[in-house]
This record gives C-alpha cells, sequence and structure tokens, in this order.
C-alpha cells in the first residue's frame, strides 16, 4: 500500500503591476496543474494572492516556477498541515486582491512600507513616540491585539482605513507600525499611508500569523495578547492564553467566536458556553424563537432576511439586538 503523497501548504502575495492578468492565469495554471498545485490564486492588475498546497517532492520546482514570475518572491510555509484540502486548483482574475476602497491608479502601490520582523517590530515598539495600528476589523481586534495598538471600530478594511487615517491626523512625522492578520493588508496600506504623507511607516512582515511562528521559534516574549481571528473552523489561533473579549450576551470573560445558529441572522459574536446552551446558539431571543418553528417557516423567513440585509449582514455590529444583553441564569 502506498501513501498519498505529503504536501505542504503555503502561501505568497505581492502587489505589483501585472499587464494581462488573464494571460498570467493561461500560465499559471499550465505551469502549476503538472505540478499537483491545488488551493486559491487570485490575479489582477494590482498583483497576486495566493494560497495552495503543493506535493513535498515538487515544492522546489514550485517555487522556481513562481520566483521566474515574480522574482524574490517571499513564501510563508504553514507551521503544521491543518488538514484543509484544497479540492483542486482555482485560479482567478480579480479586479481587486483585498477589498479596500482604495482609489485604483491615484498612488504607487509598490512604494511599501519598511518591512519588519518580530524583533524588529518590538524594538520599534520600544521607541517613543511609535504609533501602533491595528488593520484589522473590530470583531479581529476584540479577541486580540498588540498592546497599546489603536483599533479600528469598522467591520471592512474598507471602513478601517479612512478611519486610523483620520484618527492620525497630524502625526505624520511619527513612527507608523502597521500590522494585521497575515501582511497583506499592510501591503497596500502602507503604500497609502505614504502616498498620504506619513514619512515613517513600517510593517509587521507576514502578519500576525508570522509573528506567532517567529516569537515561538525564537522563545520570544509576545507583545500580541489573545488570539488571532481567522476564518477557519477554529475562528482564531490562541497567541497567549490572555481572554481580553467577553462574551456578547452575558460579559463573562470569553473570546469564542460563532455565528447565529439561525442561518438567515449568521451573526457572527462571541458566546460562551453557558450562553450557548441558554439560547441554543441563537444571538438572540429573536433568533432562538426562529429556529423552534417549523422548518418550512423558517427558511420563509430567513429567505426575508437575507433579502433585507444583504451579503455581508452578519458582520455589522450595528445588527446588535437592542435586548441583547438580556441576563441570563449562570450556572
Ligand atoms: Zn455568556
Ligand atoms: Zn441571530
Amino acid at each position: 500500500m502506498t501513501n498519498a503523497p505529503e504536501k505542504i501548504t503555503l502561501s505568497f502575495y505581492r502587489y505589483v503591476n501585472i499587464e494581462d492578468p488573464a494571460a498570467l492565469m493561461q500560465s499559471l495554471r499550465a505551469a502549476w496543474e503538472p505540478l499537483g498545485v491545488k488551493g486559491r490564486t487570485y490575479v489582477a492588475h494590482e498583483g497576486i494572492n495566493a494560497q495552495v498546497t503543493v506535493p513535498v517532492e515538487n515544492r522546489d520546482a514550485f517555487c522556481a516556477h513562481v520566483r521566474s514570475v515574480f522574482p524574490e518572491m517571499p513564501f510563508k510555509f504553514a507551521l503544521e498541515e491543518k488538514g484543509e484540502a484544497f479540492a483542486k486548483l482555482k485560479i482567478k482574475v480579480r479586479k481587486k486582491l483585498v477589498a479596500d476602497g482604495l482609489p485604483d491608479g491615484s498612488f504607487d502601490v509598490t512604494n511599501v512600507g519598511r518591512h519588519l520582523d518580530a524583533e524588529a517590530f518590538h524594538e520599534a515598539l520600544d521607541q517613543p513616540g511609535t504609533l501602533v495600528v491595528d488593520l484589522r476589523n473590530h470583531y479581529e481586534c476584540e479577541v486580540g491585539h498588540f498592546q497599546g495598538a489603536l483599533l479600528p471600530e469598522a467591520n471592512t478594511f474598507r471602513d478601517a482605513l479612512p478611519e486610523v487615517l483620520d484618527k492620525l491626523q497630524g502625526q505624520e512625522d511619527k513612527k507608523i507600525l502597521l500590522y494585521c492578520t497575515g501582511g497583506i493588508r499592510c501591503e497596500k496600506a502602507s503604500a497609502y499611508f505614504r502616498f498620504r504623507g506619513f514619512k515613517d511607516v513600517n510593517q509587521l512582515h507576514g502578519g500576525i500569523i508570522d509573528y506567532a511562528r517567529q516569537i515561538s521559534e525564537k522563545g520570544m516574549p509576545s507583545r500580541f495578547v489573545g488570539k488571532n481571528f481567522v476564518f477557519d473552523q477554529r475562528m482564531g489561533e490562541r497567541v497567549t492564553d490572555d481572554v481580553i473579549a467577553h462574551c456578547h450576551q452575558c460579559e463573562t470573560s470569553c473570546d469564542t467566536h460563532v455565528n447565529c445558529r439561525f442561518e438567515g441572522c449568521n451573526r457572527l459574536f462571541i458566546q460562551c458556553s453557558n450562553c450557548a446552551v441558554a439560547f441554543e446558539g441563537c444571538c438572540s431571543r429573536e433568533c432562538q424563537t426562529i429556529m423552534q418553528k417549523p422548518k418550512e417557516e423558517r427558511v420563509q423567513v430567513q429567505h426575508e432576511w437575507e433579502k433585507k440585509l444583504g451579503p455581508q449582514h452578519y458582520l455589522s455590529r450595528t445588527r446588535i439586538p437592542e435586548n441583547y444583553a438580556e441576563p441570563i441564569e449562570r450556572t
């Protein structure tokens, strides 16, 4: 019996001008398919963002091919195989790599900030007057962030960027440290910060994901507290044992994100295990009541809600119902 070939998971991205994304998509597919590459890759006029798995024996050939197209592309290898198997190779042409709402063509996206590793980031943190800026959304910051960081209130990156720029107005001469989950949001944002007159713009290279790997490898103390929110089944990777968030329903210390069990709502929120039982996995009594209805009735309400709320509604903090923190009996 032969074992299935071992695979490695890796990701890479870069903002770079791509003349013909459709042609690039074709040539990447032609080169990668024979190597057994699977995963998701987006190409746009503004760059490339890829997360793939590659059979171990083809790792070098794959990396060599990527670097023949994008010289010196940095790769990030996953520490352990999470078993998140990609079924096939998907390469798509997109308008943008990340929905950032920035005016295309108005500034040089390749004029990025200085990339810092964990050690250099710590040194910069200790310099007086340094401003640390989290470029993630409020629900990501809520469960974990760097000590002393400016944390956006916004629900999306598109809204977080103008929010932090507004708050930093007049501080263009200070040292700015940007960070995000995996580094890609900082790539674009750091160029935009520079365009907006910030003179000393720095970014955490590889984001919190790679920071966590570096500090654990080097045995360094973490300056990031709590969990790094990621969109997989775990909804977050613990960096330190600190639980800095609270259950949205009873305020006990908790940092477990869940989606409301009523699919028409699907709201992303923090719920402790007691409230999970008391609310049957729902975000509110309203959703709990709907969940207790017969399926046909529930599906009808679901369709109505989806029409009313739009695709991103479940991330919206403004949807927290008035009676949200309704007290429950603690056990
Ligand atoms: Zn609770
Ligand atoms: Zn709900």
